[in-house]
């Protein structure tokens, strides 16, 4: 509800959160409903494509061997960082307990990113480990050689690969572990650093969001105490990447926490999903847009089995009405639709659930949120819009090793301005309707503006560049580039496929420009700011790029 002091509270009762001060976010995914034994024999995480599966009862012991072995084998100590390089797999969910157990921090990054992508995140963040797959050691710097390194699925890489990286530790030999070997004398604080993610925040190239055990115990703690609602068996299709926030918070944790069963998808591709939609009887189908309009369009669909599915939600990017509008008539069987709101900085929370359309869902519980005049930052009521902040106990600690953008993003009263810009309605519902910050979100991956213009200068027939978001239907958003070409003779024959190359040669495929548009100026503040909105302006009157 919006009080006299501007603040809209959130309208769910709050939700009680252990306060030890000695306490881990393992220790607390341990003492739920996964350790009940009346769960022990129920599927945990299930290998979409082998069915390979660990049941509830075995996951802790794994994660304790594999700690152990992480301690024993590979040297891993409180306070280290450990890079996990990897995409969705069974195993993941019990890395990162099993790193947060022994009180060191987990970094995650996008398998996709490119080597020198993973160089700035393994020195930015100061990680001295590594876990990763055969097929991706050589994104890592010298080929993999510097790093103590942990290999996951190395049966597939042949006997040669351990041959030539004999100092590689095989997953497989820390599941062995005998949990003797577990550094019991650890103890984990609330405020020690947990999770280490990287998000361009407001402004700027990515940087390290660094969540306590505290922060991820809040998060488990309020996604669980939704009210269960009786469904005999929840079963979830985890396609969303575990390496960002929302697929780490909601399924590396909060299902696990819940002993909700997870069918995890190595790599995504929509047959596939519907295949095992069919075959696993999935109940509960976590989106983002992209994959919400996939599902509309591609014809496929007709020839399966779909009618287990009963939940669907969508987050990480906002999902136009008339695509919901569209997937609920298409798909009578889905009984709830959930929406979710949610930044790396807030551990993943912000607002969810079920929603009118075009609403990002109620205030998540136990946080509060202001609406402010993007001028005066003076707070607003319900129907008007502003920039949303928001403060409570997912809020991340700090942006590692960058007190300048930690402070230019939390302020000295603890409400983290999220350069988003929405309202709330009368009846607590949030819209998200516009974006302060530069950040552009393809397919629901963030990209960072900034990355990308100083790429772009580097290019010798480039006089001036900006990157801004350009509107797209299938992937939301995609990346323009507005480009001054240079007065020479690199300039003067630059074509736009050769600007989109250049690029696509250095970042992610997410990352890539896929339009330019050649302008004679770049518009600029007096203090040297690209006018992102200007340019926007410039962009959308004309008809095509
Ligand atoms: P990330 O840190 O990658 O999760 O990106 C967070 C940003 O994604 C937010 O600040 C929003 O700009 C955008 N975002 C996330 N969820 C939504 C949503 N449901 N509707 C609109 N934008 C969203």
């Amino acid at each position: 509800g919006y009080g006299e002091d501007g603040i809209y509270r959130s309208l769910f009762p709050p939700v009680p959160i252990p306060l030890q001060t000695h306490h881990s976010l393992p220790a607390l995914l341990f003492s739920g409903p996964l350790a009940d034994p009346s769960n022990s024999s129920s599927p945990l995480l299930v290998d979409s494509t082998t069915g390979f599966t660990i049941h509830c009862g075995d996951f802790q012991r794994l994660a304790k061997s594999v700690a152990s072995g992480l301690s024993s084998i590979v040297g891993v100590s409180q306070g280290d960082v450990v890079l996990l390089l990897l995409g969705n797999t069974v195993y993941f969910p019990i890395l990162f307990a099993a790193i947060l157990s022994i009180g060191a921090v987990a970094t995650t990054a996008n398998p996709a990113n490119t080597a020198a992508e993973i160089e700035r995140q393994l020195r930015d963040s100061r990680a001295g480990f590594v876990v990763t797959m055969p097929d991706l050691v050589a994104k890592i710097g010298k080929n993999g050689q510097g790093f103590p390194t942990v290999i996951l699925d190395g049966e597939n890489a042949g006997a040669k690969f351990f041959q030539d990286h004999p100092r590689f530790v095989r997953f497989e030999s820390l599941l062995a572990v005998d949990e003797s070997k577990f550094p019991s004398a650890v103890r984990i604080r609330q405020g020690d650093p947990a999770a280490l993610l990287y998000s361009s925040g407001t402004t700027g190239p990515s940087k390290g969001v660094l969540l306590s055990h505290g922060n991820l115990i809040a998060a488990v703690s309020i996604l669980a105490s939704k009210p269960n609602d009786n469904d005999d068996k929840v079963v979830t299709f985890i396609l969303l990447p575990l390496f960002h926030i929302a697929g780490l918070i909601y399924s590396g944790c909060m299902m696990i926490y819940l002993a909700a069963t997870m069918v995890v998808v190595r790599k995504f591709d929509l047959l596939h999903m519907l295949q095992c939609i069919q075959r696993f009887k999935i109940t509960s189908l976590p989106m983002v847009p992209p994959i919400v309009v996939a599902l509309l369009k591609h014809p496929a669909v007709e020839s399966y089995d779909l009618s287990s599915l009963k939940r669907a939600a969508s987050g990480a990017a906002p999902l136009a009405k008339e695509t919901l509008e569209a997937f609920l008539a298409k798909f009578p069987q889905i009984q709830e639709f959930s929406q979710a709101y949610g930044m790396t900085e807030t551990t993943g929370l912000g607002a969810s659930g079920e929603a009118p359309f075009g609403s990002a869902g109620l205030l998540t519980a136990n946080h509060e949120a202001k609406v402010t005049n993007v001028d005066t930052g003076k707070p607003l009521p319900p129907h008007s819009r502003g920039e949303l902040w928001l403060r409570g106990p997912c809020i991340m600690q700090s942006y590692l090793n960058n007190p300048a953008a930690t402070a230019a993003t939390i302020d000295p009263e603890g409400w983290l301005h999220t350069g988003d810009i929405g309202y709330f309605d009368d009846d607590g519902f949030l819209f998200i309707v516009d974006r302060l910050k530069e950040l552009i979100k393809y397919k629901g991956f963030q990209v960072a503006p900034a990355e990308l213009e100083a790429l772009l200068l580097a290019h010798p027939g480039i006089a001036d560049a900006a990157v801004i978001p350009y509107p797209d239907d299938d992937a939301g958003e995609i990346p323009l580039a507005c480009v001054v070409r240079g007065s020479g003779e690199a300039g003067k024959s630059l074509s736009k496929d050769e600007v989109m190359d250049f690029i696509a040669r250095q970042v992610a495929s997410h990352k890539r420009i896929r339009a330019v548009t050649f302008v004679p100026s770049i518009p600029k503040s007096a203090t040297g700011k690209i006018l992102r909105k200007d340019l926007l302006q410039v962009t959308r009157s004309r008809s095509k790029l």
